[in-house]
């Protein structure tokens, strides 16, 4: 049986340096953080971006983790490069195989603390299931988005974003430093947990699934000419109704939700999407059961079956 092996990676955007900060203090006193005895990769993700204090060098790492056989080590693109790297050095079948990959951020958001799930994968969502049953942490299930893709958790047979907020770029902030070092923990925990079959399934979880995502208003020649409404700003995970303001302009002018259904918005202003052209993302909030094969999953993942 191969040793059970963990990716941990902070960094993957350059300028989200909370977690950098803890890795790096943590390479200094391996006592820092407990890992249970679990074997763990630290890896900042783009130290080249860190060094620049910039979210990337050309293009975002964490779009840039595509299928294995468009990677390459030899791209002119830095991202390119460090996803290829990364994948070869710590990928299943990299030189220091691991089975699943926690990839640290941070959002400029006020939506505190979340777990981000791509797609529908079965050992994801046991393995999110179980961090919110300990931590009460929301997950937002990002999947049926063509314009977002190669995440780098997608490269791991099991893997996590885990956001962390509000922050903004560049800064270093305790709370955050220490929502981080707990959410670490708790997520190591509850993986020896599955590994000594000692581990508790809530039977529902809740989900925030993706729907899309809206642009800022914009004028003629595409310029952003609105804002967001100040009864929206900082109001992520709240409920939006049919006709609540979403954006206001100068000349006084207020977009409002015309959804029929109501959503949750997410990720309102947050920095680093507005080059996306992403204002807010709007969610389903749903009750899911708890499904006996995301357990099995997780377990012969964990138990290399
Ligand atoms: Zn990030």
């Amino acid at each position: 049986m191969k040793q059970l092996q963990v990716l941990l990676v902070a960094g993957t955007h350059g300028n989200e340096i909370n977690g950098i900060w803890l890795f790096d203090e943590w390479k200094k006193s391996s006592f820092l953080i407990n890992t249970y005895g679990i074997k763990t990769f630290k890896v900042i993700g783009n130290p080249e971006a860190k060094k620049a204090g910039k979210r990337y060098i050309h293009h975002d790492l964490n779009r840039s983790f595509k299928e294995e056989s468009c990677l390459s080590i030899n791209s002119s693109n830095f991202e390119e490069r460090r996803a290829s790297e990364i994948v070869y050095l710590y990928g299943e079948a990299g030189e220091n195989p691991c089975q699943i990959a926690l990839d640290f951020h941070t959002t400029t958001a006020s939506m505190g603390s979340c777990l981000v799930v791509y797609g529908r994968r079965d050992a994801d969502l046991a393995l999110a299931s179980l961090i919110q049953n300990q931590l009460g942490l929301p997950i937002y299930l990002h999947e049926s988005d063509q314009e977002q893709t190669g995440f780098l958790v997608e490269s791991w047979p099991c893997g996590l974003v885990i956001e962390i907020g509000p922050i903004g770029q560049g800064l270093l902030n305790s709370k955050i430093i220490l929502q981080t070092k707990l959410i670490l923990e708790t997520l190591m925990e509850q993986i020896h947990q599955v590994k000594n079959l000692k581990l508790f399934f809530p039977n529902k979880l809740i989900i925030h699934r993706h729907i899309k995502s809206i642009d800022f208003p914009r004028d003629e020649e595409g310029n952003i000419d609105g804002y967001v409404h100040p009864l929206r700003q900082s109001k992520d995970w709240q409920e939006l109704k049919k006709n609540d303001e979403l954006f206001c302009k100068l000349n006084g002018e207020i977009i409002r939700f015309e959804e029929d259904e109501p959503y949750i918005p997410v990720f309102i202003n947050e920095a680093a999407y507005a080059e996306k052209n992403i204002a807010m993302s709007f969610t389903k909030r749903e009750l899911w059961d708890f499904q006996k094969e995301w357990k099995k999953s997780l377990i012969d993942l964990i138990h290399q079956k």
